[in-house]
């Protein structure tokens, strides 16, 4: 890519919720381009989804990512798919020397460690954010700040029926973020008078009780209604405190989406999480 030619994008799921969003996102941007949509609904040549006024030209579109490399200049990729293709389909645009935005949840550590090798090898760049709103990521930051003082908590993530998998990757990123905070006293609470310990879970219970992630317990809920809510509940002697944080439409995560196209060929290493690219 040359200096002030628009970056030239492609959007993987594109005829997904998030993936449509995105690519009319990007196509109404003035110093990017839409070059390629990729899903595969359309490997039978099928109509590619209304991408909004600002889709002109019209960008090609594949039924698999290996085609539309194969055929298109991409700058950056972006990935809303589904966790299963997720690795398969970043590790195709990296190969191709293509810097990646990933918002798929779902990836484990060592997937993208793999990934992080796959980047390096290949001289391309790589960004990952299990959430591109800006008030879910203040909520995170906010929550390791709770962390340092109470020693008990759990989060309850509300998602859509669609959302395939449980926990979220923001509930799990938050557990992690808040048992690593400089200062974290969390699941300290053993330690703590009888008065603070948490209520004690029975064998054969612990799916109500919700899954244990680095000592915080995460429950899940999918009802129709919802789009991506996540509350941090923090408990002590005689109180509680309560961080939530509601997207109400998925245009929430768009800014984030345009601030990582832009930014992620500047990254030196693989990032994961928009608190990253926020000053
Ligand atoms: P969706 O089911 O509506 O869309 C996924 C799309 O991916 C589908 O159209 C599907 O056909 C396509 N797909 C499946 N395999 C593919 C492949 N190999 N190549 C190309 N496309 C493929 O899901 P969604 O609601 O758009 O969410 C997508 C992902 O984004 C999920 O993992 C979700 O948790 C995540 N998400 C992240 C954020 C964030 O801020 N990071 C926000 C919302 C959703």
């Amino acid at each position: 890519m040359s200096e002030g030619s628009p970056l030239r994008v492609m959007v993987i799921g594109a005829a997904g919720r998030m993936g449509q969003l995105t690519a009319a996102t990007v196509a109404a941007e003035d110093d990017m381009r839409l070059v390629a949509v990729v899903d595969p609904v359309w490997a039978e040549g099928g109509q590619v989804a209304a991408l909004g006024a600002g889709a002109e030209p019209r960008p090609a579109s594949f039924g698999a990512v290996q085609e539309a490399l194969a055929a298109d200049a991409v700058d950056v990729a972006v990935d809303f798919t589904v966790p299963d293709a997720t690795f398969g389909t970043v590790s195709a645009v990296l190969r191709a020397g293509v810097d990646a935005v990933v918002g798929t949840t779902g990836l484990s550590a060592a997937q993208i460690d793999e990934l992080d090798g796959v980047r390096r090898a290949h001289k391309a760049h790589l960004f990952i954010a299990p959430n591109f709103a800006l008030g879910a990521v203040l909520l995170m930051r906010f929550a390791q700040e709770a962390a340092r003082y109470y020693p008990q908590a759990e989060i309850i993530e509300l998602h859509h029926t669609g959302k395939i998998d449980a926990p979220s990757g923001t509930a799990l990123r938050t557990a992690r973020l808040m048992r690593e905070a400089e200062g974290s006293v969390l699941g300290t609470a053993g330690e703590a008078p009888a008065s603070l310990a948490g209520a004690p879970v029975r064998s054969g219970e612990p799916p109500s009780r919700g899954l244990d992630a680095d000592g915080v317990r995460i429950h899940s809920v999918r009802l129709p209604g919802l789009i991506a809510h996540q509350e941090v509940l923090f408990g002590a002697e005689g109180e509680t405190l309560s961080l939530r944080h509601d997207s109400t439409s998925r245009a929430s995560f768009m800014a984030g989406v345009l601030l990582a196209v832009r930014r992620v060929r500047t990254l030196e290493e693989t990032v994961v999480g928009l608190e990253h690219l926020l000053t």
